[in-house]
């Protein structure tokens, strides 16, 4: 089964609101197993809204349209359903009585504008909104030789559209038939296209399960979709796939699914009961505010595990001078230090900009140099992931 889903508003066409219900409708329809082959984003304008409907019905099983559904005289998706299909809009008995008892609840009279929004395209059966005005539409046309064209009508305001999707429209959709399940490896310390060298075939297209690679941030991610019968099936691919993954690139995993380097970072100090505390110079503090969040978010939540840091702009000290002293004064086991950034140009005329790091405890002294060429605009963050990937690594060890 295709489906195509439609957002209707000028105030998406205009760039001045994002479409996030058509990412949010895919990932729910992926999850029946329903591809979706289109996102089509249409202004307020009913000959548009009519044309669109009739190429996506010619392309696709199934349209999930959101919006549109309002009184206000921009609010046009009944008139366009009505349209395409060349039917006229009627009244619709019980919705009217819930329109008007929505607003006797609130002690209000209700504008005759609203009395629109029990009118349905004959022939379509209208879908309750409990906790707005306007019920949503569902028609189903006829094709011949096949099963019919769904159409499915939802407010656009995203908390009622995910309600009625999930109570009205998702019970009525075939499907269950497949089900989905993702998981997600991530990975530190390599890069992207490495990464899918490393896998090989695992990445390839069309395997089983599907395995994607994204990089944010020099995070590379993993992310297993896994399709099959039943759950079972799905975390059996997951699992072998993870110990693939895991087998090939070793180390450079840290987590899985939301978890960060920081968060690994704070739960191993807490259960080898460490500490550390940090010097930062060209990452101004963001190792700190990463560490911070993560603190506050585990469930141990001991914050005994981090004993500050200072955010350092020059110092007469050396960076290795900055972080003895921080390593007496603490009572911390390991100082991570990022020294000041230093841009130089390389032979290709291309710039560096190499960052010192240090990382020191009472029997441990490693250091690196980080040296960038790429994108300017992730140096800081990089280079705080690599400072705390040295010490996720030095925690490693004590494993
Ligand atoms: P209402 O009864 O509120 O008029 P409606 O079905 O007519 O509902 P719209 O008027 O099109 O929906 O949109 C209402 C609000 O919902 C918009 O101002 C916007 O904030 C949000 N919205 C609409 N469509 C989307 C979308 N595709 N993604 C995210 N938000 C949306």
């Amino acid at each position: 089964m295709l489906a195509e889903i439609i957002a209707i508003g000028s105030e998406l066409t205009s760039g001045a609101k994002l479409d996030t219900n058509s990412q949010w409708l895919s990932l729910q329809l992926a999850e029946l197993g329903i591809s979706v082959q289109f996102h089509s984003t249409v202004a307020d304008d009913l000959q548009s809204n009519i044309d669109l409907l009739k190429s996506a019905a010619a392309r696709v099983d199934l349209i999930l349209v959101t919006g549109g559904l309002g009184p206000t005289l921009d609010d046009l998706t009944r008139q366009a359903i009505a349209g395409f299909t060349d039917v006229e809009l009627v009244e619709d008995f019980e919705s009217m009585e819930h329109l008007e008892g929505f607003f006797v609840a609130r002690g209000r009279e209700m504008p005759e504008r609203n009395r629109i929004q029990a009118m349905f395209p004959a022939g379509s059966t209208p879908i309750e909104n409990p906790v707005g005005t306007a019920p949503g539409i569902w028609l189903e046309i006829p094709r011949a030789g096949k099963s019919p064209c769904v159409i499915a009508a939802m407010p656009g305001v995203p908390s009622e559209m995910r309600k009625m999707y999930h109570e009205q429209v998702k019970p009525r959709l075939p499907g269950g038939e497949v089900v989905i399940r993702r998981s997600r490896i991530n990975c530190f310390g390599i890069g992207e296209s490495a990464t899918e060298e490393i896998l090989g075939e695992l990445t390839a297209r069309g395997s089983t399960p599907e395995v994607g690679i994204t990089a944010h941030e020099a995070t590379i991610t993993m992310r297993i979709n896994a399709q099959g019968k039943n759950e079972a099936e799905c975390l059996q691919q997951i699992e072998t796939a993870s110990q693939v993954i895991h087998g090939k690139l070793g180390d450079y995993v840290f987590g899985v699914e939301d978890e960060e380097l920081e968060d690994v970072i704070v739960r191993e100090l807490i259960r080898l009961n460490k500490s550390f505390a940090t010097i930062e110079h060209a990452t101004a503090g963001l190792i700190a505010q990463r560490i911070a969040h993560a603190v506050q978010t585990d469930e141990c939540g001991s914050s005994e595990c981090y004993k500050g840091g200072t955010v350092a702009v020059s110092s007469s000290m050396s960076l290795e001078q900055e972080a003895q002293a921080l390593l007496d004064s603490s009572h911390a086991d390991y100082i991570l230090a990022v020294g000041p950034e230093a841009v130089r140009t390389n032979g290709s005329s291309r710039l560096v900009s190499e960052i010192p790091v240090l990382l020191i405890g009472r029997n441990v002294h490693t250091e690196t140099l980080l040296s960038w060429t790429g994108n300017p605009a992730i140096t800081k963050i990089r280079s705080a992931k690599s400072a705390l990937d040295l010490l996720r690594h030095e925690l490693m060890k004590l494993s």
